[in-house]
């Protein structure tokens, strides 16, 4: 009898680990091949901009799985060997080192790259990005120095990487070209009470100015000139523009891709044996009605076990409320949700914005579309109950801290 095919997945991070996982907890009992590029086992990358940078959590601390776990589990580990090509007709993955997988059904979880500086300057020393644990470890080295940080922008990366240079002592300016903090991903209201925190806490920021050009001392950056003309003296650059999702290898096999690879609601690509999760999918969300491309941990946690459902034959749906969740300062945060500018006509708090304890609400048509609970805890899957619900809430009773979310 011939081998049955192997369960292919490429990309060993988050998604990719995760739906391994699964594979083998539903019992599917043929091969199961994990391709990697990192020489690292899968990891997780919220610490490597929070408790691991700061030096608080050890790397042992990071990992998906225990190192044992992938032999016990009898996945079939290939680390330090990148994914070069899909042959869909042979149904075969293409390797770096020469040798290639076949496979019965493939997920590509190749997750997302940080967006380059294209500068003059962008390649000196002391320009730095963040995504892996040997970014985390080098840009740990270069804080614990102290010194000059200008960080080239303010999403999510760029704040809590200005929160842990300030917690190491370092002067922080954060260049962002538009025209306040977190402006895309969560509106003007509550970028600004982010950008007050970390003004709070000693950052400056300069908004609606670019990075122009990175001025070095020999080899080493020393300068960044902002789109204003401006000449900020900096020890390290920290960029933080951005991803763009790894789809080059789905694009090349003739996979439809758009920001990120398309993927119908049970993660399936336009070829059929051919399936995408975590951050390089652009999947269709069927609570949401649309196709979305989302960059959080809770995507990848909850979207490589649906996708490999789907391998399997089982009826899956991806309607997972998007989750988010923060650490800067003494602040924690969860968010459900895409409170993105347009997506939304009204914001409402419940509790205390100065204190910085409180439930953001965004609304559109009086339904709440997403929620962010800041130093309030054990509410968040009642805000992405209100959001599956699509209802309307009566908003005097949604700002009134004596009505439990739950009972709207
Ligand atoms: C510093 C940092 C902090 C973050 N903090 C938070 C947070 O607080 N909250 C939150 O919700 N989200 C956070 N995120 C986002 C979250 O980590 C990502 O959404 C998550 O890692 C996505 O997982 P993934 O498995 O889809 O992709 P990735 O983690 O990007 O993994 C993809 C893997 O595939 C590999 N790969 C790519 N191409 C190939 C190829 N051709 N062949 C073989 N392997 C390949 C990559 O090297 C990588 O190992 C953070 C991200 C970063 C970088």
């Amino acid at each position: 009898m011939p081998a049955e095919p192997a369960h292919v997945i490429v990309g060993a991070s988050l998604a990719g680990a995760k739906a391994a996982e699964t594979l083998r907890a539903e019992g599917f009992a043929g091969p199961v091949v994990l391709i990697g590029d990192e020489q690292e086992r899968p990891y997780e990358r919220p610490p490597l901009s929070k408790g691991f940078l700061l030096g608080k959590d050890d790397k042992s601390s990071v990992y998906v799985h225990e190192e044992g776990w992938y032999a016990d589990h009898d996945v079939d580990l290939r680390l330090g060997v990148a994914a070069r090509s899909i042959d869909r007709v042979a149904r075969r993955v293409g390797l770096a080192d020469g040798s290639s997988v076949s496979y019965g059904k493939l997920l590509i979880a190749t997750g997302a790259s940080p967006r380059r500086i294209r500068v003059p300057g962008a390649d000196l020393d002391g320009v730095l990005y963040l995504r892996s644990v040997g970014d985390s470890e080098r840009l740990r080295a270069a804080l614990q120095g102290g010194g000059r940080v200008v960080m080239a922008g303010s999403g999510w990366i760029g704040l809590e990487t200005a929160a842990a240079a300030r917690e190491y002592g370092c002067d922080v300016t954060v260049v962002e070209p538009e025209p306040g903090a977190l402006h895309r991903s969560v509106g003007p209201e509550l970028g600004e009470v982010f950008a007050g925190l970390h003004r709070s806490h000693g950052v400056v920021f300069r908004f609606g100015e670019g990075v122009s050009q990175l001025r070095g001392s020999g080899r080493r950056v020393s300068a960044v000139v902002t789109s204003s003309g401006a000449e900020l003296p900096a020890d390290i650059v920290v960029i933080g523009i951005g991803a763009v999702p790894n789809a080059w290898l789905a694009a090349d096999a003739g996979l439809d891709v758009d920001n990120g690879i398309l993927a119908d609601e049970a993660l399936r690509t336009s070829d059929p044996d051919i399936y995408a999760a975590g951050d390089v999918a652009n999947a269709f969300n069927s609570l949401l009605g649309r196709r979305i491309r989302v960059e959080h941990w809770g995507n990848a946690l909850a979207g490589g076990p649906l996708a490999a459902k789907s391998m399997l034959g089982q009826q899956v749906s991806y309607d997972l409320v998007p989750y988010f969740y923060s650490d800067q300062y003494d602040l924690g945060m969860e968010a459900a949700g895409l409170p993105e500018p347009g997506n939304y006509d009204q914001v409402l708090y419940r509790g205390d914005r100065d204190s910085l304890e409180f439930i953001a609400l965004w609304l559109s048509d009086g339904a709440v579309v997403a929620g962010m609970n800041v130093n309030v805890w054990d509410v968040n899957d009642d805000i992405q109950a209100l959001i599956r619900s699509g209802l309307p809430v009566d908003p005097d009773r949604l700002t009134d801290p004596d009505v439990p979310l739950g009972e709207l």
